[in-house]
């Protein structure tokens, strides 16, 4: 069960989606919270409404840099997550992923902190077991345009595990699956955010390739009780754990929920499939669910939902200029 004791937090990647949800999380909790970003892809405006409590603190700082701070748990999150944005500059997506991934880890070492590491589905890649349970190897091509992403952190989970082999640092490793809700970036490119935007702007929906390919997506609310619940978790559960939402839609499914629940009437265009897209991705959360008595409790319909009443608000003027 999740330790109430008040701790000096540090959450990497911070100002991004997922990271200022759980800022926000930790901070109510009482944490003394620490959010550290560069802004690559996070913004200010998702933390903004934190920034006059008292037990919360922004540093802009480079996770590829050595950080020297004072802490007793560090959430590893910082790193471009979609696609585009990954594959922008793939030597700096590697780089965070692993220079990052030492800094931290040597961070951990010092201050003797729990170190919690945002690894992902990726590690699986084009998956040929279905669904993929944590002990399955995975299925990735290490030189494709995903590598520096899926490699990047297959590598830091490499370095996580010696860290706690050679050095005795006390570290958890939770693989996320796609993961959606309010604050994603509208340009952020990955599919949930996408087709909300293209839908309320009344751009057609794009679909890569024939839309059969499956994934499986959990609320973000989900995901951050399954990353403190990991965290707090007794000393010899190290995972790696996944975490995500079993119910698993085709991506011409999805289009279609969206263009249902928006009430919208633009078009579905197709566009080619992006190399190495996974095929299908699905989470055995068998372990989250024995382990951490964690399940996902937001189901697709309702999160689209609150995800599609948050753009609705954000996108006002380009909503209302679309008609
Ligand atoms: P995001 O892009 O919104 O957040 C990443 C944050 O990291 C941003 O604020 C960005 O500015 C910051 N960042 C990037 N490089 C940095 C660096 N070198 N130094 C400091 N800060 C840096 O993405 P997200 O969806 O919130 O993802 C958060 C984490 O969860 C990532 O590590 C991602 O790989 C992992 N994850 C996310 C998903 C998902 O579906 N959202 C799935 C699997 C894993
Ligand atoms: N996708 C799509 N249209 C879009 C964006 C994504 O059809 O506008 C597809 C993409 O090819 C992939 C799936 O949706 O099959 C999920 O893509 P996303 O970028 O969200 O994350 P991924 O799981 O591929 O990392």
């Amino acid at each position: 069960m999740p330790n109430r004791s008040p701790k000096r937090v540090l959450v990497t990647g911070g100002a991004g989606f997922i990271g200022s949800f759980l800022c926000e999380r930790l901070v109510e909790e009482g944490h003394e919270v620490l959010a550290v970003d560069n802004y690559y892809t996070g913004r200010r405006s998702n933390i903004v409404h934190l920034l006059d409590r008292p037990n919360f603190e922004v540093m802009r700082h480079d996770i590829t840099f050595a950080l020297y701070v004072e802490v007793d748990q560090i959430y590893n999150l910082a790193c471009p997550a979609s696609p585009g944005h990954y594959q922008f500059d793939p030597v700096q997506t590697t780089k965070t992923s692993v220079h990052g991934a030492i800094n931290m880890l040597g961070l951990a070492k010092r201050t003797k902190a729990r170190i919690l590491q945002a690894s992902t589905s990726e590690i699986y890649g084009d998956p040929n077991v279905h669904p993929q349970p944590e002990d399955y190897w995975g299925h990735v091509n290490p030189i494709g345009p995903r590598a520096c992403y899926d490699e990047g952190k297959r590598c830091a989970e490499t370095l996580f595990f010696d860290y706690h082999r050679q050095h005795g640092v006390d570290i958890k490793v939770a693989r996320i699956f796609n993961t959606y809700g309010p604050r994603m970036h509208p340009n952020d490119g990955r599919v949930v955010s996408n087709f909300i935007v293209q839908a309320l702007s009344g751009e057609p929906v794009t679909i890569y390739g024939d839309g059969s390919q499956t994934r499986s997506f959990c609320y973000v609310d989900d995901l951050v009780d399954g990353l403190i619940r990991l965290m707090n978790s007794p000393d010899d559960i190290t995972g790696p754990i996944n975490l995500g939402n079993p119910g698993e839609f085709s991506i011409l499914q999805l289009a279609q929920m969206v263009l249902a629940k928006t009430g919208s009437k633009v078009s579905i265009e197709r566009r080619t499939l992006p190399r190495d897209d996974p095929r299908q991705r699905q989470p055995d959360i068998a372990r989250a669910q024995s382990l951490l008595g964690w399940s996902p409790t937001v189901g697709l319909e309702q999160g689209l939902d609150r995800t599609i009443a948050y753009f609705t608000n954000a996108l006002r003027p380009a909503v209302a200029s679309a008609g």
